[in-house]
């Protein structure tokens, strides 16, 4: 009756169908992906394991084209029957989607063993792992393109009524172009495959540091939930792949996020970006932005990037007890090699040496043209030194620390 309503009132909207309103996967499969003969395929390399398989890369031929890179999820021997679905549900699900920032579905194999999702090649792998060998490297209007492109694929999914529950750096893929794509569509695995989910009292299993607070207590899931996750997203992009709410307890971040505290802004994190984020974690989800109000404002930080120059690093003072338990103690720091370990910026410690940085008290006494004249070539770079120096300047004079200009 709801589905008729909708349909004679919105004529051109389309919604994703649950495949598990199939009684049989297979059916449910071949009603939206196209099956693929293995004899097409090859099989080159072992790329990654995922819950039900190996993730290997390939190519694909197809009849009077050129072969393509392939990204190819396998279903491993001896799965049970709910494996099965719940591995071709993932498939049935991507099979509806098609939009340049969610991942594509080729095609599967069930006709042989093992079989087989194929996706299109994302070269540059998990988003979460690509900014954590990238550390500092790219510009404020490079990360904003990233997370422009997160935002569009979930403004499309969330139009097709698809709520994605696990949205997160790791489950988003990044090209040869760096073009984001939003993946991982399983839906009974997002509760029991990610290694970041863990039981909460009601008995589902979520991950917990990107789930909102209405979806952690009530299991209250929707696109605002995923706008919740989305800023998070934004906070591990901006902070280059770092974990939020670092070493804090899972009970802590739910503890810490209900009395009121929000990741403070990353180092270098220009102002109108963090506050989007703290727009994203509004407690009311109806006070959250909707995905495609994400993107307007991220377009319009692009087309006038002025805006962006502003770095209102360490915006967080505000929420001083969480950010006491975030920050390094700098004073646990012994040596100028262990803080720049502390601050992941180990590979300058013979600048520092060569530039006669022998202690700590020298290293806080330097402003941004030190920084530049030992060899710091990156902006990022500088900026993440920067910033923390000022920060142990600040922990020394126990005073509040200034905002930086780079
Ligand atoms: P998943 O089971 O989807 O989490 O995949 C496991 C890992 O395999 C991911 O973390 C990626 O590193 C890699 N992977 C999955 N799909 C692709 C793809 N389409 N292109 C490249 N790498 C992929």
């Amino acid at each position: 009756m709801l589905m008729l309503f909708i349909l004679v009132s919105f004529p051109d909207a389309r919604f994703y169908i649950d495949p598990h309103t199939y009684e049989d996967p297979c059916q449910a499969v071949h009603e939206f992906a196209r099956e693929i003969e293995a004899s097409r395929i090859k099989i080159e390399k072992i790329i990654g394991s995922g819950e039900f398989g190996e993730v290997c890369y390939g190519r694909m031929r197809l009849p009077g084209k050129r072969d393509i890179p392939v990204a190819l999820k396998t279903l491993k021997a001896g799965y049970t029957e709910k494996q099965k679905r719940d591995f071709l549900a993932e498939a049935s699900i991507m099979a509806q989607f098609d939009h340049p920032n969610v991942i594509r579905l080729e095609g599967v194999v069930t006709q042989s063993k093992p079989a087989m999702i194929i996706t299109e090649y994302m070269e540059n792998g998990s988003l979460d792992s690509f900014l954590r060998r990238h550390d500092g490297q790219f510009t404020i209007i490079q990360l904003v393109g990233l997370l422009r492109g997160i935002a569009a694929g979930m403004t499309y999914l969330s139009d097709l009524g698809y709520i994605h529950r696990d949205l997160a750096a790791r489950n988003i893929l990044v090209n040869s172009n760096l073009v984001c794509k939003v993946s991982d569509f399983g839906l009974s695995r997002v509760l029991e495959d990610d290694p970041d989910a863990a039981y909460t009292t009601s008995g589902g299993k979520i991950p917990i540091r990107w789930t909102a607070p209405e979806a952690i207590a009530y299991r209250k899931f929707s696109s605002s939930s995923d706008v919740w996750s989305y800023g998070v997203v934004m906070w591990e992009v901006t902070s280059y792949g770092e974990r939020p709410y670092w070493n804090l307890t899972n009970r802590d971040v739910i503890k810490s996020v209900e009395e009121g505290y929000r990741l403070p802004a990353p180092m270098g994190c220009p102002g109108p970006l963090h506050t989007l984020m703290l727009d994203c974690w509004q407690k009311d989800r109806n006070e959250r932005p909707r995905f495609c109000q994400i993107v307007t404002v991220l377009d319009k930080l692009i087309r006038n990037p002025e805006n962006l120059k502003s770095m209102d690093t360490l915006c967080s003072l505000n929420s001083p007890s969480l950010m006491e338990r975030a920050i390094p103690d700098f004073s646990s720091c012994n040596s100028v090699n262990e803080w720049l370990d502390t601050i992941k910026m180990g590979r300058y410690k013979d600048h520092f040496a060569a530039g006669g940085y022998q202690t700590l008290g020298h290293v806080i006494s330097m402003n941004q043209g030190d920084i530049q004249r030992l060899g710091v070539t990156l902006m990022g770079h500088q900026k993440k030194i920067m910033t923390s120096v000022q920060l142990m300047r600040a922990q020394v004079l126990n005073k509040s620390v200034p905002s930086v200009h780079v």
